[in-house]
């Protein structure tokens, strides 16, 4: 019989569970490729629905493919730029992320650097696993919130629960996800109505 293990291991070996977020039609409005944090719109309900993420003690972090980079509509200083002002702008209300991991890539970038076959544009998990490397996650034990087929492929690839939002392209995807044969594992008008959901779930399996 093998020894037990000591309490101290199985601490050691509790991993974190994670939000992910995308941005684009989730967080913001989704104008298109923004280059600049003075053309996002923030929903007016994100700044509460990422306070109750971050209460619940989950990892939050956006995952946005971004391939506005590959294409040469912006560069990745700008980029970064912008979602440390969206960090600031939540922080300011006490919305915590603690990471924003991009996709910079486009199948037919002119830059070498940024062209397709990548592992980390969604619905491939790449970004996920990153994630998951930096900050020890239990990725199937965790929640993908997002408002694109890709996103709810994304979220499935990896095991974990995806939530679709009716906000951005929303609408348009429970139809495509419905011909698929896809199912998120719920649908909510707005990101503040998925974390409602989310915790209602985890409130109901922990009892
Ligand atoms: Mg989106
Ligand atoms: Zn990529």
């Amino acid at each position: 019989m093998p020894p037990a293990p000591r309490l101290w291991d199985e601490f050691a070996s509790m991993k974190k569970r994670a939000v992910f977020l995308d941005r684009d039609g989730t967080i913001n409005v989704d104008v298109g490729y923004p280059r600049d944090f003075a053309q996002v719109t923030l929903f007016p309900w994100s700044a509460e629905a990422i306070r109750k993420i971050n209460a619940a003690g989950f990892v939050t972090v956006v995952v946005t493919n971004q391939s506005g980079i590959g294409r040469g509509f912006y560069g990745e200083d700008e980029l970064q730029t912008l979602h440390r002002r969206m960090t600031e702008a939540l922080a300011a209300e006490g919305a915590r992320l603690d990471a924003v991991y991009y996709c910079p890539h486009y199948d037919y970038a002119a830059d070498p650097r940024y062209r397709g076959g990548c592992a980390c544009r969604k619905p491939r998990p790449g970004l996920a696993e990153r994630a998951a490397a930096a900050f020890d996650l239990d990725l199937p034990a965790s929640y993908m919130i997002g408002d694109k087929v890709e996103d709810v492929q994304f979220g499935l690839a990896f095991g974990a629960a995806p939530i679709l939002v009716r906000t951005g392209y929303g609408e348009s995807s429970a139809v495509r996800l419905a011909a698929l044969g896809l199912r998120p594992a719920a649908a909510a008008p707005h990101l503040l109505e998925a974390v409602a959901w989310l915790l209602e779930r985890e409130r109901t399996r922990r009892t």
